[in-house]
């Protein structure tokens, strides 16, 4: 058999080759599941050898994502805008709660703006965070009105006098 076999090497590579062109969708189908059934079982297993191998390619795995992120950078960029441009959208269109305002009057800074209503449960700056997850932003601006910049300042100035009064 073995003797059969070295004799027809050529022969058994080239029906094999066939074979597996002739029946690409079954293998690739047959394997995907094998994979799945295979990372299910060694789970744990594999999760700590991806640890240690990131432990021991740290500077590697760097270099690849500095690569990546390099290559992709105009891609990246498109997403960020078209992604804030939205956010501004949800957060930013209304009116002032304050005075009925849909843009704010000075010159450099037409939006609206988003006052915390208690400066102490604030956590971040939305119009500074907007590439954050959505719900995040959400959970968020429910701490805050809508105003228009000069209502903020007014705000502002309200309780810093509040402040100094107590
Ligand atoms: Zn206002």
């Amino acid at each position: 058999m073995r003797a059969w076999r070295q004799k027809n090497k050529e022969r058994l590579r080239e029906y094999e080759i066939t074979y597996r062109l002739k029946n690409l969708k079954r293998i690739q189908a047959r394997k995907k599941v094998y994979d799945q059934a295979y990372r299910e079982k060694h789970r744990e297993r594999i999760s700590k050898y991806a640890r240690i191998y990131r432990q021991k390619n740290v500077k590697r795995i760097q270099n690849r994502v500095k690569a990546y992120y390099i290559a992709h950078r105009e891609e990246r960029r498109a997403y960020a805008r078209r992604r804030i441009a939205a956010r501004k959208k949800i957060f930013y269109t209304g009116v002032c709660i304050d005075c009925g305002a849909t843009k704010s009057a000075w010159p450099f800074r037409k939006s609206l703006e988003r006052d915390h209503r208690n400066p102490a449960t604030k956590r971040f700056s939305i119009g500074a965070s907007l590439l954050r997850p959505l719900p995040v932003l959400k959970k968020e601006a429910k701490k805050t009105d809508l105003v228009c910049h000069e209502c903020h300042v007014l705000r502002g100035k309200h309780r810093t006098s509040l402040r100094r009064a107590a």
